[in-house]
């Protein structure tokens, strides 16, 4: 049997973590990443190509020489607020890329995909939890980007027979708990690492973006999932297409909110180092809460997060900061 796995995107914090649950899983990852943002010290379960979607070329030469069962697609730019003022860099690399990686498989007869798509593709939800039938209406370009792939594959499944699963994640969090890899973006926006950095003392303080929104304690309510509960939902999807399954939309959180404040104070309790916590205005674009309604990958393909407790995902995250960053 064909066990390979190409994992564009596989160099980066989520596609990593995939790749180490693929390889548990008896599959063969085989990276494929532009190393822009992502690292070759995370390409450890397989082989790295370099490579760009961007090129056609690139790709087809890849596909070809790898000849993979499937394809995970993790390539993409995502950043909320650079989306916004550079928009044509996500529309040509996530939306234009995800189109070439789709045309090269058509052109192969390879026909199962799983799709890292976001929770961003819902915009302001209208009720929470959000489930997969809550209406899509992205409020950046990033979460743009990201629906109009999901429609093409869509499309692309009634038309040539393509399947795919688009995996709509909530907050990813959390580092392998073997500490092997973890999460280390370049800028860091995300508010876990920056408390622990805040904590390990590589930064000076933790800046709360608005404290007035409507919620519990007045800053922002978000729904952390551990990445790898995140990866291991990945290999559902795949073995889910490995037996015949049509193409299907799933969301990955753990249906529980907490606000910045519990997130600092998590970090708090878990790491017993003092951390300072300046106010600042909101950040644009934020929502007050998004919280996830995972039922349906939990009945249909029996995900069952490890990690779901926010305690747990912190000492994770805490145990590679230490490791990685001094
Ligand atoms: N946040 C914050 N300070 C920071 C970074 C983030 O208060 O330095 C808040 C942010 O406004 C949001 C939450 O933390 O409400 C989670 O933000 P993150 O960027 O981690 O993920 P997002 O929800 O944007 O995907």
């Amino acid at each position: 049997m064909n066990n390979r796995i190409l994992v564009t995107g596989g160099a980066g914090y989520i596609g990593s973590h995939a790749c180490k649950a693929l390889q548990t899983a008896g599959y063969e990852p085989v990276v494929f990443d532009n190393l822009i943002y992502g690292h070759p010290w995370a390409v450890k379960w397989g082989p790295l190509i370099r490579g760009d979607l961007a090129d056609p070329q690139q790709i087809e030469a890849a596909l070809d020489e790898v000849k993979p069962a499937a394809v995970m697609h993790f390539a993409a730019y995502a950043y909320v607020g650079e989306s916004v003022t550079n928009p044509a860099k996500y529309y040509r690399n996530n939306v234009v890329g995800s189109l070439n990686l789709l045309d090269a498989m058509r052109n192969r007869s390879i026909e199962s995909l799983v799709f890292s798509s976001t929770c961003a593709s819902y915009g302001i939800p209208r009720v929470t939890p959000i489930d997969e039938s809550h209406p899509q209406n992205p409020i950046n370009p990033y979460g743009r980007s990201k629906l109009m792939i999901e429609q093409a594959m869509a499309d692309y499944s009634a038309a040539y027979g393509l399947r795919c699963v688009a995996l709509r994640y909530f907050n990813a969090a959390g580092a392998d708990p073997e500490a092997e890899i973890g999460e280390d973006h370049s800028p860091e926006t995300h508010l876990i690492p920056l408390v622990l950095m805040a904590a390990a003392g590589i930064r000076d303080s933790i800046t709360v973006f608005g404290r007035d929104y409507d919620t519990d304690d007045g800053t922002c309510v978000r729904d952390y999932v551990h990445v790898s509960d995140l990866a291991q939902a990945h290999v559902l999807a795949l073995q889910a297409l490995d037996q015949g399954a049509e193409s299907a939309v799933y969301n990955l959180g753990n249906g529980t909110g907490f606000s910045v404040q519990q997130v600092i104070d998590a970090c708090q309790r878990v790491t017993g180092r003092p951390i300072k916590v300046v106010d600042g205005p909101r950040r644009a674009g934020d929502p007050p809460r998004l919280v996830g309604d995972a039922s349906k990958i939990i009945n249909d393909l029996g995900w069952s997060p490890r990690y779901a407790d926010l305690d747990t995902i912190v000492e994770t995250a805490w145990n590679w900061t230490r490791h990685h960053f001094k």
